[in-house]
């Protein structure tokens, strides 16, 4: 398990949280992956397309010895088994599971980009983010993840939504 990476995950259709546990579930369910940290759960009014309902985000640190490709066919799996169905671009999702990074690698083929390309834009991945590790730094901008967090004007939006820490972190999001 010798490369770190960072997924985020998103649900805004069904049971939210229990979409969220199911995913980390799978996750935890592949031999190549450790899930190492979670971050609390957060709230989050929707950008893109905005007439939806609220997601749910947060995001996780796992060890893999996966190749990028090979973990993003798991993570695409793993929204086939949860039953995601694709409608439009940004719209509503039962489950969403991105690669935000990847060991400090800039990858770029035709089905990854990573770090993904959206990210540093993003309150609902930047604050979980850093929850789990504040001192990560773009792989791609040079810049620490505080540094581009604190740049960006707008903050609202975004609302933890249930902490999680500690070992006993997949009970707390199981309530
Ligand atoms: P966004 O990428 O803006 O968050 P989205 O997550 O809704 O939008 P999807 O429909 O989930 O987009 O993904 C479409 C495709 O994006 C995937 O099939 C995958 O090939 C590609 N992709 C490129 N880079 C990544 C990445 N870092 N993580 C996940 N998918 C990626
Ligand atoms: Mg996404
Ligand atoms: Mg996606």
């Amino acid at each position: 398990m010798t490369n770190t990476a960072y997924i985020s995950l998103g649900s805004n259709m069904g049971n939210r949280s229990e979409n969220l546990q199911k995913a980390i579930h799978l996750l935890k369910g592949q031999d190549e992956i450790e899930v190492k940290r979670l971050s609390s759960i957060y709230e989050t009014d929707p950008v893109g397309f905005e007439d939806q309902a609220a997601f749910l985000n947060m995001v996780v640190q796992i060890e893999t010895s996966l190749s990028p490709q090979q973990l993003l066919e798991v993570i695409l799996q793993t929204e086939q088994t949860l039953g995601r169905i694709r409608v439009f671009r940004w719209g509503p999702r039962i489950i969403d599971l991105d690669i935000l990074l990847y060991n400090h690698e800039n990858i770029e083929t035709e089905q990854l980009i990573v770090p993904h390309p959206r990210m540093h834009e993003r309150l609902f991945v930047l604050i979980p983010l850093l929850e789990i590790d504040e001192m990560l730094v773009h792989p791609a901008i040079g810049k620490g993840f505080k540094q581009i967090l604190g740049e960006i004007p707008e903050d609202k939006g975004v609302r933890r939504w249930k902490q999680i820490n500690g070992e006993d972190e997949f009970v707390h999001i199981e309530s």
